[in-house]
């Protein structure tokens, strides 16, 4: 944590004639929130007194509740890049308390926290980056987002430069400007879609930064007139948009999953946190997977996980070694995608990575040949599991879970099952096009 003071914030106020501070916090569902006040209350705010309704955000409070206090982390104070001087915005990251000042259970970011004090209590810090894949869309005349892709046949396109490319630019470029360090930005697979990876860091850093990147994608689209969306599959028939989540546990400034002597130049810790995350990989998909749409993505013939293994090579698994040792030795999860809260993935990985340490989980063998050509019966001696066909199977499965639910807190898990439980019965009572297309001539 940086030692950023409440004077040093409020000169940089005036200097850079910022007009506007928001308050930032994400809700249970992951939704960047915020409250915006101006310059004058600035002082105020830093001192945490800023009292917000929580009964009017999804999930936090119950109304005999309602009063929330926003407590900023000063260490997140950023400047963001638009804006003419005298019309700048800048944010701090805010921790949600109760008045009294006791953090608040339904708080992600206090999740993520809690999880961080018990890794640190084991001698751990966990590093982690993020790479949120995401689609660039046309807006429509009105306003509405399409699922026009700019670069759809751009082949035969006469326009010199591409719209999303450039749009991608200057996101890149805004981002730098806040901080980030950025170190690829590329065009995915899928028609329209991008990604850019920025640089790993300590796993609230890391949440704070995967919120704040998708606030900058949207806005920075916006002024392009386009649409940036994180929805893990917009488009039938084409790659959706995960984020796979690389971590790594560190101990008194080395990487504590490196061992040139372990199997595969693994530790110990990285063969017992692999399990934990091969062990709680279905309790947890509902976190990291939170949406109907995103069990679209996690099927066969899209470079998304389908099945828990683990592998050095292959891409099919949901855990993959990349070929990294030393500092950057590490997991990369790959069933994650760029709509859930950064806060909670990030907590129930953790947690699930620390449980398997505490019960030494057996990371079992990597699994090399293409999992998605195997047959039942094989995989079935393999003990290889498959991961939650839809979100109820998920809730069930994160319901099964107690390391999970016991990372999440009660608050959360009764919360986050209902809204997620709700949306499942929106969803499954829906009649589809499908349907109308497959059944209404023939029955
Ligand atoms: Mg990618």
């Amino acid at each position: 944590m940086s030692s950023v003071t409440p004077s040093e914030i409020i000169a940089l106020v005036r200097e850079h004639q910022v007009r506007f501070l928001r308050l930032q916090f994400t809700d249970i569902l992951g939704v960047n929130k915020n409250v915006e006040i101006p310059a004058s209350q600035v002082k105020k705010a830093l001192e945490g007194d800023i009292l917000f309704d929580g009964s009017s955000i999804e999930g936090f409070v119950r109304v005999e509740e309602s009063d929330m206090l926003l407590a900023p982390d000063l260490s997140t104070f950023k400047i963001f890049p638009w804006g003419e001087p005298g019309a700048r915005v800048a944010r701090l990251i805010c921790d949600i308390t109760m008045p009294d000042g006791t953090p608040f259970a339904g708080d992600p970011r206090g999740v993520l926290k809690a999880q961080v004090a018990r890794a640190a209590s084991m001698g751990f810090t966990m590093n982690a980056g993020m790479e949120a894949e995401f689609f660039l869309f046309k807006l429509g005349p009105d306003g509405v987002p399409t699922r026009d892709t700019h670069d759809v046949g751009s082949y035969f396109d006469l326009t010199p430069v591409d719209l999303g490319e450039e749009a991608r630019r200057a996101i890149v470029i805004a981002l730098e400007q806040i901080g980030f360090e950025i170190e690829a930005a590329h065009h995915e697979v899928a028609h329209g879609q991008h990604e850019i990876d920025f640089r790993y860091a300590d796993a609230l850093t890391t949440a704070d930064n995967l919120a704040t990147f998708r606030f900058v994608v949207r806005n920075v689209a916006q002024q392009f007139g386009m649409h940036a969306s994180f929805m893990p599959k917009p488009i039938y028939g084409q790659n959706g948009s995960g984020m796979h989540t690389h971590q790594s546990l560190f101990r008194a400034g080395e990487n504590a999953f490196h061992d040139p002597r372990g199997a595969y130049e693994l530790s110990t810790t990285a063969h017992h946190y692999l399990g934990g995350l091969l062990q709680h990989a279905r309790g947890m998909s509902a976190i990291t997977n939170p949406l109907v749409n995103s069990y679209k993505r996690l099927v066969p013939g899209y470079e998304a996980p389908v099945h828990v293994a683990w592998s050095l090579r292959n891409r099919s698994p949901l855990i993959r070694v990349p070929a990294r040792r030393g500092t950057g030795t590490r997991l990369e999860l790959r069933s994650p995608d760029p709509s859930a809260n950064p806060y909670l993935a990030l907590a129930v990985m953790l947690a699930a990575g620390l449980d398997g340490i505490e019960t030494e989980a057996s990371s079992r063998e990597p699994v090399h040949e293409n999992i998605w050509e195997m047959s039942h019966r094989e995989r079935r001696r393999l003990r290889i599991d498959d991961l939650p066909r839809d979100l109820n199977e998920a809730c069930d499965e994160l319901e099964k879970d107690e390391v999970v639910c016991a990372a999440l807190g009660p608050h959360i898990t009764e919360h986050f099952l209902a809204a997620k439980r709700q949306e499942w019965r929106d969803y499954v009572t829906q009649v589809s096009e499908w349907e109308l297309r497959e059944y209404l001539a023939k029955y």
